[in-house]
C-alpha cells in the first residue's frame, strides 16, 4: 500500500485504515487507486440500496431540484408528512417524531417514555431496563443504556437509573431477573434490540421479546423497540421484530433510513403520542424535505414483498455458504448466526486480524466485539457478489492446520 500523510485536523476517535475512497457503485467503494472494495459493511447497516442507488439519487435530485432543502419545523413541509404516513402504516404504529441520528431516536424515545409515565395511572418510576450486551447510541442517555463500560466509564455520570438485565440466560433465571427489575416504582421503559448488532449479532429469541412485552404491558411499563441496526428489511421483514407478533410502544430507526443521508425516526403508539405535547421536545433539522423526500423513496423500496423475498433467498444462500465455510473450520469458527442478512460469524480468535486480510483483499467487513465478524451487505447484492465475499472470506482463513 502506498505511503500516505495522516490528516490531523479530524478528530481521532476513530482509527480508519490507510484507504481514502471516492466513489461508490452498487456493492463497491472505489478508492483514489482506482481499486475497488466490496462493501459488506454499508457503513454500519446504512446504505441497503448499494452506493449510487437511482432511487436515493433520483429522490434527492428532485428535492434539490424544488429548492426546498430546509424550513425547520416552525412549518410544515409534506416529505415528512408522507414519510410519516408511510412509515405507521407499515408498522402499525400511530405517529412519527423525525430525528438525525439513532442516537437522537433513542434519546427522544426514552424522553417520550418518561413523559408518558407521568399519566394518571402511569408507573412512578423513571429509570430503564436494558439489556446485557445492547447497543444504544453515544449520548448521554442512549450510552446510559449501552452496555460498554468501555465507552461509559470515561464519561460517568450518566442518565442514573438504569437496570441492565440478561436476556440470554436459561427461562427460569430470566423470569425471575426480569420480574425483579421490571419494578413501576422504578423504571418507566424497557429498551431492546431484537438483533444486537454491536453486541455480536445475537438475535433474540421470540419468546423472549413476547414475554418482555407481556410484562411490560402488565406493569403499564413502556416496551422501546430499536430496530436503529436490524430494522428496514435487514433481516427479510421490514421489521426484525414482525415474527414476534408485538406491537411495541415506540419504536426507534436510523441507520439505512434515508439511504446515506442522516435521519432518525421514532415511531409510537396513539397513547404515548397523546402524552407528548407542543414544546415537550424538538430538533432543528429533523425532518427536513431534502432527507425525508430521499427517506420516502428508501423505505417504499425497503418494504417491498417483493424485494422483501428476495432478501430471504440471498440470506439463505449467505448463510449456507458460511455454513459450509464454518463446517470446514471449526477450530476457528464457533458459530454462525443472525437473520436475514444481517450475520455474525462468532470466532475462537480474535476477528479484527480476519478483517484487516480480507479488506487486503477486496472485501470490506466490521467486527462486532472482539470476536465476531459481521456482514452487513446492501441489500441490493447480488448473489455473484454474495459468492465472491464468500470465495474471499474463505481465501483469508488459515488453512485447519496452519496459522
Ligand atoms: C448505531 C446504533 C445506534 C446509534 O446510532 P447513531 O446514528 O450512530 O447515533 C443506536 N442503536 C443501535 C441498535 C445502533 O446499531
Amino acid at each position: 500500500m502506498s505511503e500516505r500523510t495522516t490528516n490531523t485536523s479530524l478528530l481521532e476517535v476513530y482509527r480508519p485504515p490507510d484507504l481514502v475512497f471516492v466513489a461508490g457503485e452498487g456493492s463497491e467503494l472505489i478508492d483514489d487507486a482506482g481499486r475497488r472494495f466490496l462493501d459488506f459493511t454499508s457503513g454500519i447497516a446504512v446504505t441497503s440500496l448499494g452506493h449510487g442507488s437511482r432511487e436515493v439519487t433520483e429522490a434527492a435530485t428532485e428535492a434539490l431540484a424544488a429548492g426546498l432543502v430546509h424550513t425547520s419545523n416552525l412549518y410544515r413541509t409534506r416529505p415528512a408528512e408522507r414519510l410519516a404516513d408511510r412509515l405507521t402504516g407499515l408498522t402499525g404504529l400511530d405517529r412519527a417524531f423525525f430525528c438525525n441520528s439513532g442516537a437522537e431516536a433513542v434519546e427522544g424515545a426514552l424522553k417520550f417514555a418518561r413523559r408518558h409515565a407521568g399519566r394518571p395511572d402511569g408507573p412512578s418510576g423513571r429509570g430503564f431496563v436494558a439489556l446485557s450486551g445492547g447497543f444504544h447510541g453515544r449520548l448521554f442517555g442512549s450510552l446510559a443504556v449501552t452496555d460498554r463500560p468501555a465507552y461509559r466509564d470515561p464519561f460517568e455520570p450518566l442518565t442514573p437509573g438504569v437496570r441492565f438485565v440478561d436476556p440470554f440466560q436459561a427461562s427460569t433465571a430470566l423470569e425471575s431477573d426480569f420480574d425483579a427489575a421490571l419494578d413501576p416504582d422504578a423504571v418507566c421503559a424497557l429498551i431492546a434490540e431484537p438483533i444486537q448488532g454491536e453486541g455480536g449479532v445475537r438475535p433474540l429469541p421470540d419468546e423472549v421479546l413476547r414475554r418482555l412485552r407481556a410484562l411490560t404491558e402488565e406493569r403499564g411499563i413502556a416496551l422501546i423497540i430499536d430496530e436503529i441496526q436490524c430494522g428496514l428489511g435487514r433481516t427479510g421483514q421490514f421489521c426484525a421484530h414482525e415474527p414476534a407478533g408485538i406491537r411495541p410502544d415506540l419504536l426507534t430507526l436510523a441507520k439505512p433510513l434515508a439511504g446515506g443521508l442522516p435521519m432518525g425516526a421514532v415511531l409510537m403508539t396513539e397513547a404515548v403520542a397523546g402524552s407528548i405535547h407542543p414544546g415537550d421536545h424538538g430538533t432543528t433539522f429533523g425532518g427536513g424535505p431534502l432527507v425525508a423526500s430521499v427517506a420516502d423513496r428508501v423505505v417504499a423500496t425497503l418494504s417491498d414483498s417483493d424485494f422483501l423475498a428476495e432478501v430471504r433467498h440471498k440470506a439463505t444462500h449467505l448463510q449456507a455458504g458460511l455454513e459450509r465455510l464454518a463446517r470446514r473450520h471449526p477450530d476457528l469458527i464457533s458459530e454462525v448466526r443472525g437473520r436475514g442478512l444481517m450475520v455474525g460469524i462468532a470466532l475462537h480468535g480474535e476477528a479484527a486480524p480476519v478483517v484487516q486480510r480480507a479488506r487486503e483483499a477486496g472485501l470490506l467487513l466490521v467486527p462486532a466485539g472482539a470476536s465476531v465478524i459481521r456482514l452487513l451487505p446492501p441489500l441490493t447484492a447480488s448473489r455473484n457478489e454474495l459468492d465472491r465475499a464468500l470465495s474471499i472470506l474463505a481465501s483469508c482463513l488459515p488453512e485447519p492446520d496452519g496459522s
